[in-house]
């Protein structure tokens, strides 16, 4: 489980490790910081992510993020001739 959490704005969020490796793919567990943005402020800079295992009686009070889909969305890119 990754408790993420940015030191800006103090937001914390809990994910499932397995959501994680859903969207970030191939990454290594010490490199997820580095893809994740703060919801909030948008920021990059600030964000901390622990990993644990935390015993079941503690996961079901805990609130998760979880990851219902991915969606890739389209751009439009114009350019007037
Ligand atoms: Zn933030």
């Amino acid at each position: 489980m990754a408790h993420i959490s940015c030191g800006l704005c103090n937001l914390r969020r809990n994910y499932l490790a397995g959501d994680l490796l859903k969207l970030l793919g191939n990454v290594s567990i010490f490199d997820v910081e580095r893809h994740m943005r703060c919801t909030q402020c948008g920021r990059k800079d600030y964000m901390t992510v622990k990993f644990d295992l935390p015993p079941p009686g503690d996961r079901v009070k805990m609130k998760f993020r979880r990851l219902v889909e991915i969606k890739m969305v389209r751009k439009f890119i114009w350019r007037d001739d």
